[in-house]
């Protein structure tokens, strides 16, 4: 291994020991980016991935708020301040009971290199809290949000860092959480949040921006083999705002959700998830419940699988995990490598596991796509949505479409060709890797101590 990187591998497990995710993330980034480490000595010299491992500013911060009975509860806060190379922090806040500083941290970490990838000028970053929606009121959420924002605001801004969603936080929360911004600030400030309603400022197409961002993607790996998309059947984990844009944009260009996992197990749907109905019901049940998908296998009188998940399955053409990080893993990934199926595209910001992840790169029958690059639509309507603010103007479904094709397009393009320079041949996830990584590393050097 190199040396130099190997050095600050080991730097960086003995500093955050206690943090796995953000551990997990370090190593598989820069492992796979050797062969650039290699051809740049002059990156040990301004300690580069030194730089990039530490964020810029980690902020945590107190959450107090009251229930609908009057109780009251402490949550916990972050933002993690990543790296603003490229342009003003970008990226979401979750809101979830697991997350802690290594989660944020893994987080942050990946969307420097998505955001680096979009071509688009932002930077990376990532917060959110220990706090989840889920059983909650509108009431709760909001009060929560008010309180959450009442500290957050004095680090965010238009010009500085612009939060979005992430899970946890669609729509409603993000509706409360501007509320209280414009309360605080005034009316100035409209691109500080992004995933805005429309009516508020937010752009067409924000909230089905990943999921569809996700089958242009996979469409240009298609077409790389030879395949067209039309009759494809895809089996996903997750069927919130990214797994619900995958399948509907799937039917639109006529290929088909057939099999879809939550927390509760599987439903298998052998014509795919196509209709506005079920398309429908599924926004209601995600709604009423988030946790369990059974209800949808009742109404249309299809299979349920309860208690597991879906991969593994054989009468599929591609596998696209959409949930959360880690859904994927060695086991998994053994049947879906023994399943036969070609296409394992990660949405999920790493839904693999390491080990699996390497296992499933070295099956000579798949392809392997990594989610900083696939999912990176989301970030890139956001920052859409700030240009939009910026200039006072909303853009037609068909701009913003027209501009989501074209930067996926480019991601696939520059993942395929940085692998091709350092000689790794068709390799999505280290060609991703080199070219966010490459992209953050030269706006590093070129402003100095950074
Ligand atoms: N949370 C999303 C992501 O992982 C979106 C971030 C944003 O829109 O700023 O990329």
């Amino acid at each position: 291994m190199n040396a130099y990187l190997k050095r600050v591998l080991d730097e960086t497990k003995a500093k955050n020991a206690n943090e796995p995710e953000f551990l997990q993330t370090v190593e598989e980034v820069l492992t796979s980016i050797e062969p650039v480490l290699d051809a740049h000595p002059e990156y040990e010299k301004a300690c580069l991935l030194e730089r990039m491992v530490e964020p810029e500013r980690t902020i945590e911060f107190r959450v107090t708020w009251m229930d609908d009975n009057l109780q009251w509860h402490v949550n916990r806060g972050y933002r993690v301040q990543y790296n603003a190379s490229l342009g003003p922090y970008k990226g979401g806040l979750r809101f979830a009971s697991n997350v802690n500083l290594s989660i944020m941290k893994f987080l942050g970490f990946e969307q420097v290199f998505k955001d680096a990838l979009t071509c688009l000028p932002i930077g990376g970053c990532k917060g959110g809290s220990d706090f989840s929606p889920i059983g909650r009121s509108d009431g709760e959420v909001m009060r929560f949000c008010q309180a959450f924002m009442t500290e957050l605001y004095r680090h965010i801004g238009p010009d500085v860092d612009s939060p979005a969603g992430d899970v946890g936080v669609g729509g409603r929360e993000i509706g409360y959480l501007y509320g209280q911004y414009r309360r605080i600030v005034g009316a100035s400030g409209m691109g500080a949040l992004t995933g805005k309603d429309i009516k508020t400022g937010g752009s067409i197409l924000r909230p089905e921006a990943t999921g569809y961002g996700a089958m242009y993607y996979l469409v240009e790996a298609l077409k790389h083999d030879g395949e067209d998309i039309k009759g494809k059947r895809i089996a996903i984990s997750g069927y919130g705002n990214v797994g619900w844009g995958i399948m509907k944009k799937a039917a639109d260009l006529g290929a088909k959700v057939t099999y879809f996992a939550g927390p509760d197990g599987y439903i298998h749907d052998p014509d795919g998830v196509t209709t506005e109905e079920k398309l429908n019901f599924i926004l209601e049940m995600r709604a009423k419940d988030p946790m369990h998908c059974k209800p949808y296998a009742e109404k249309f009188g299809v299979e349920f699988v309860e208690g597991t998940k879906c991969w593994g399955v054989k009468d599929v053409d591609i596998y696209m995990p959409a949930a959360t990080q880690n859904d994927v893993n060695l086991d998994w990934a053994k049947k879906i490598a023994a399943s036969g199926v070609k296409y394992y595209i990660e949405v999920a910001n790493m839904p693999t596991t390491n080990d699996a992840l390497e296992f499933l790169k070295a099956q000579k029958h798949m392809v392997v796509a990594p989610s900083k690059a696939v999912n990176a639509c989301g970030v890139s309507v956001s920052e859409l949505e700030m240009a939009q603010n910026a200039q006072r103007q909303y853009w037609t479904a068909e701009e913003v479409d027209a501009k989501m094709q074209q930067i996926m397009k480019n991601i696939y393009n520059a993942s395929v060709e940085a692998a091709e320079r350092y000689g790794l041949g068709y390799d999505l996830v280290a060609g991703a890797n080199i070219a966010g990584f490459q992209k953050v590393a030269d706006a590093m050097l070129a402003q100095g101590i950074f």
